[in-house]
């Protein structure tokens, strides 16, 4: 693919400081605060209506906040109206001219602003390059795919050379094929264009895979901001944890520490936690995060028994490369958790059940107050 890296503009950092949104007696955002490194990939996540969609379009300028400030670097933009902001938001639907072709639509926005001729061609070029629109810049957008009019919708929001780019589920009328393809060129092209770019997504997927960082939203709230891995492996509360992705919670007290440990008791016996993102206490009622993929199975080498439970795979989605197993675990009112073994051996099917021995890493247990 090569190291293509055009330089188009100073990055700058976008600013938000205690921004509320309401519509009418609809709070559509919370006193939010938050800032967007400079040249930084940075996700909007969470589910309908939580306000990633109102978040992105004040910082288009598309509506003004109830109240608090925006920032673009030291710009106080908050009354500045999107025609001033040099902020381009790209639109799941592509909004391209039919009549005119990829060349043409790209270069449209240079017209409206009166770039002189030659400055003009020399841009188009140039984010025809970088979004590798070459062989189908002549082409209209009927004569295209999703994913090379999403190049074009892409370079024509570079084109302009805006301060930040604004991504609102760019992917969601793709394929599942060329999604994945195009995660990885959005992520090349706003890597190549050193733009701050803000992304909206209700897929964590999505996230996790282009994300420098995110904010997971919750009824107008930021819930966690952090890397990918971080909100992943350390959720902050219930929500972010079930947010990022399938996983068992498993109610239980805790009990004390142990080897730097905390131990948590359960319906099934004690278990043993590595990490809880806030002070607890014996006796403090909390859920523990087991996540499928983190479920080992088989006997646990003799020099550990930590985190071993007998356990029954009682039905398997045999998936190929891997499986998603149900165990259920306890003798008494079982508890039943997800299981996801790569390269599968075991397929539990037609009421066939499988006695084995489970194991769970400490380090992957995270325990959760609320
Ligand atoms: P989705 O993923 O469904 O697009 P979202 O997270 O982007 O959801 P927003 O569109 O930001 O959510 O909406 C947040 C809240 O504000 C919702 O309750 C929505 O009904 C409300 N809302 C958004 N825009 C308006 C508007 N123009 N007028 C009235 N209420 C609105």
């Amino acid at each position: 693919m090569g190291a293509l890296t055009i330089h188009f503009h100073p990055m700058i950092p976008v600013r938000l400081e205690h921004v509320t949104k309401k519509f009418g007696s609809q709070i559509a955002l919370d006193d939010v605060s938050l800032t967007i490194q400079a040249g930084e990939v940075f996700f909007l996540l969470g589910p309908s209506g939580c306000g990633k969609s109102t978040l992105l379009r004040l910082i288009a300028g598309l509506h003004q906040p109830t109240s608090g400030r925006i920032y673009f670097g030291d710009r106080d933009v908050t009354s500045i109206g999107t025609e001033h902001r040099n902020a381009v938001m790209c639109f799941q639907s592509y909004a391209l001219w039919p009549h005119m072709d990829a060349r043409q639509n790209i270069r449209f926005g240079l017209e409206i602003r009166k770039i002189d001729r030659t400055e003009a061609d020399r841009r188009v070029e140039q984010v025809i390059q970088l979004v590798q629109l070459g062989p189908f810049a002549h082409k209209k957008p009927n004569e295209m795919s999703g994913g090379q009019q999403q190049r074009v919708a892409l370079a024509r929001a570079l084109v302009v050379k805006p301060d930040c780019l604004l991504l609102d589920e760019p992917l969601s009328n793709l394929d599942a094929k060329l999604r994945l393809e195009m995660r990885t060129e959005i992520r090349r092209i706003c890597r190549a264009s050193g733009l701050t770019a803000i992304y909206v997504t209700h897929d964590q997927k999505e996230a996790l895979s282009i994300a420098d960082r995110m904010a997971v939203l919750n009824f107008g709230k930021i819930e966690q901001i952090g890397r990918p891995q971080e909100l992943y492996l350390k959720p902050r509360n219930r929500f972010v944890a079930h947010f990022m992705g399938e996983t068992n919670f498993i109610d239980g007290i805790v009990r004390g520490m142990k080897d730097s440990l905390i131990e948590v008791q359960t319906s099934v016996g004690n278990i043993l936690a590595g990490y809880c993102p806030e002070p607890i206490q014996s006796g403090d009622r909390v859920v523990v995060s087991v996540r499928p993929e983190t479920i080992r199975f088989g006997p646990a080498p003799s020099h550990s028994s930590l985190n071993a439970f007998a356990a029954s795979v009682h039905d398997t989605i045999y998936l190929g490369e891997m499986a998603q197993h149900v165990v259920s675990l306890g003798t008494g009112p079982s508890l039943e958790l997800k299981a996801f073994e790569l390269n599968p051996k075991r397929v539990a099917r037609d009421g066939a059940v499988e006695q084995t021995t489970i194991r769970i890493d400490p380090e992957d247990v995270v325990v959760l107050k609320n």
